[in-house]
């Protein structure tokens, strides 16, 4: 069976080690032919571009594959976990484009037959009560160059363990008091495999079973049940938990139930980004940031408000691949992937976020005239629109030097220029306030190159963008840079902690913005490109004919100039 292209996205899936076993898979019948995959996130906070790479992976094998994938909650430690997080995290998958169809699970749905497989395992002699502490427990495991001691608890008879576990789950121990216990051997060569805590006590109300429970189970005990449960054929987890593979075959083995296969792949980690949920939550308690969907977070509600797409993520996630080896992905191919998938997609507009007034001295004062504009040079089936043209515009500040050194092509005094989709225009008088600022220019325009060229053939180098002052609406524009000012975050002098690394300057607000007309029924999440200036999207906080845009990308792209730098070296 070949993979074949999902969501027609423009690149091809490439073949990996993981989809190389599953294509052996498949050709063995190792699974009746089956491709059963699941996206198992824990409900503690919101999704990041790393489990977008999981979900990807996930969803995007068992497409290609014709098999199916599960969204299942690793709703395990209430401590943490919240409702609100379930919602959000539903939401982010599907806006990313992946359907679970009526394949929505919970691990707390299955937490009696978790139980009752616990319960199996005692009888069997294979798993016990002990009444260490946590601490004494982490000093009885022992090291990885010492075997560890076992438990005075450990020889417990099937009977007591019974009736002890049983009373654990009645609520008659304090938290932390006692836990259940795999019997496996504590001088394993594998530390997971030192007599393994299945389960621990904790009186907390859990947001989908409430206070049922009072016992729950660790992640190593859960989620081999969770995956059986579910007849998964390809558990596909992080290589963080390679070590504790021998631990979910054990226990499955141990009961002899229904055992799928685990495949450990590399996380995704990017430059300039933090990517730890604990990390994430602090930039959001600690008010670095103004929220989990901040344009600046690695949330994929962050990079939606941002303006990514779901269509940039997907193909970033196909173009990262998978491997063995932790590495760290450059920033800039992220935005590499943005950029290739919003110059076909975005609406070009003309926006000017510094503006300069430019009063054309021979045009006819109360003229108005419709400029034919495209809408994207990329996907002329986007058509054309109409852009007012009149007497009194604003330029980019930028645009315009009074004392133009060698290299500045745009306009000075006595240049021309060209207006995009305009005529030429002539700088013929610079005004400036007492202080010696400039206020404004003073130009002239040629009538007989409306649409930009001169019948006489005369050049300009140039052309610049502009909004009629009179029609224009104005705007506040956000402007992003990286979160943090070095690559890797976690690289701080000792004692101190990632937040030292955080970018003071990664927010800058920019009001007076003018922006042309036909951005009047923007909504949010818009994505347009200002033309020259970058990729922006219409933010959340536009209302009431307030609006406001998010820079999502400028316009240059340095992924493509490292790579052009590689190729000739
Ligand atoms: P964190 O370390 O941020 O708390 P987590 O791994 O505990 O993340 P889960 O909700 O358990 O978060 O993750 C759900 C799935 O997403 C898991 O299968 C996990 O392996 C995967 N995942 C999480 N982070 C990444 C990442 N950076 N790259 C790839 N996959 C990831
Ligand atoms: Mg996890």
């Amino acid at each position: 069976m070949s993979p074949i292209e999902p969501n027609n996205n423009n690149q091809p899936q490439r073949m990996d080690f993981i989809r190389q076993i599953i294509a052996e898979d498949c050709e063995k019948g190792t699974w009746g032919g089956r491709v059963h995959t699941r996206f198992p996130p824990e409900p503690n906070g919101y999704l990041h571009i790393g489990h977008a790479k999981s979900i990807c992976l996930n969803f995007g094998i068992a497409q290609e594959f014709g098999g199916k994938c599960n969204l299942r909650f690793d709703d395990t430690n209430p401590s943490k976990e919240d409702q609100e997080y379930v919602d959000a995290i539903i939401e982010d998958v599907r806006w990313l484009g992946w359907d679970w169809e009526d394949r929505l699970y919970f691990a707390s749905d299955y937490f009696q037959q978790m139980y009752d497989w616990a319960v199996e395992l005692i009888k069997k002699g294979k798993a016990y009560v002990c009444d260490l502490s946590a601490e004494e427990t982490r000093q009885y495991r022992g090291t990885l160059t010492e075997p560890g001691k076992n438990s005075p608890y450990r020889d417990r008879s099937v009977e007591e363990n019974l009736d002890l576990f049983e009373r654990m789950k009645n609520g008659e121990f304090p938290d932390g008091s006692r836990t259940l216990k795999a019997k496996i051997d504590m001088s394993h060569p594998n530390l997971n495999m030192r007599d393994p805590v299945m389960y621990r006590i904790l009186h907390a109300t859990h947001h989908r079973t409430g206070d049922k429970w009072c016992i729950y189970p660790m992640y190593d005990w859960a989620h081999g049940l969770e995956d059986s449960i579910e007849g998964i054929t390809h558990s596909i987890c992080t290589l963080e938990f390679e070590n504790h593979r021998p631990l979910y075959d054990w226990f499955l083995d141990q009961l002899g139930i229904y055992h799928p296969r685990q495949i450990e792949f590399a996380r995704l980690n990017l430059t300039y980004t933090v990517m730890s949920k604990r990390k994430l939550l602090r930039l959001v308690k600690e008010n670095f940031v103004r929220g989990w969907d901040d344009p600046r977070m690695p949330t994929l509600r962050g990079l939606r408000r941002r303006g990514y797409s779901p269509e940039a993520i997907r193909n970033f996630c196909k173009v990262i691949g998978v491997n063995k080896f932790n590495s760290t992905v450059d920033y800039a191919l992220l935005e590499h992937c943005l950029r290739e998938d919003l110059n076909k997609t975005s609406p070009r507009v003309m926006a000017v976020l510094n503006p300069l007034k430019v009063v054309l001295t021979n045009y006819p004062d109360g003229q108005t005239e419709l400029l034919e504009a495209i809408n994207n040079p990329e996907d002329l089936s986007a058509g054309t629109r109409q852009v007012p043209f009149s007497k009194v515009l604003y330029i980019e500040r930028d645009d315009f030097m009074e004392n133009p050194p060698k290299k500045f092509y745009r306009l000075a005094p006595g240049r021309e220029v060209r207006l995009r989709y305009g005529y030429l225009i002539k700088c013929q008088e610079v005004i400036k306030d007492s202080a010696g600022n400039i206020v404004e220019l003073r130009c002239t325009y040629d009538p007989a190159t409306r649409g930009g060229e001169a019948p006489d053939g005369r050049k300009v180098k140039a052309t610049i963008h502009w909004v009629s002052a009179a029609h224009a609406l104005d705007a506040e524009v956000r402007l992003y840079e990286h979160l943090f000012t070095k690559e890797d975050p976690e690289d701080v002098p000792e004692g101190q902690d990632f937040t030292v690394n955080i970018n003071p300057d990664s927010l800058k607000i920019l009001t007076g913005c003018k922006v042309e007309p036909s951005l009047k029924t923007t909504k949010p999440f818009d994505r347009l490109q200002f033309e020259r200036l970058g990729y922006f999207c219409t933010d959340p906080d536009t209302r009431d004919g307030h609006l406001v845009f998010n820079r999502t990308v400028t316009l240059k792209d340095t992924w493509s100039k490292i790579q052009q730098k590689g190729d000739t070296e």
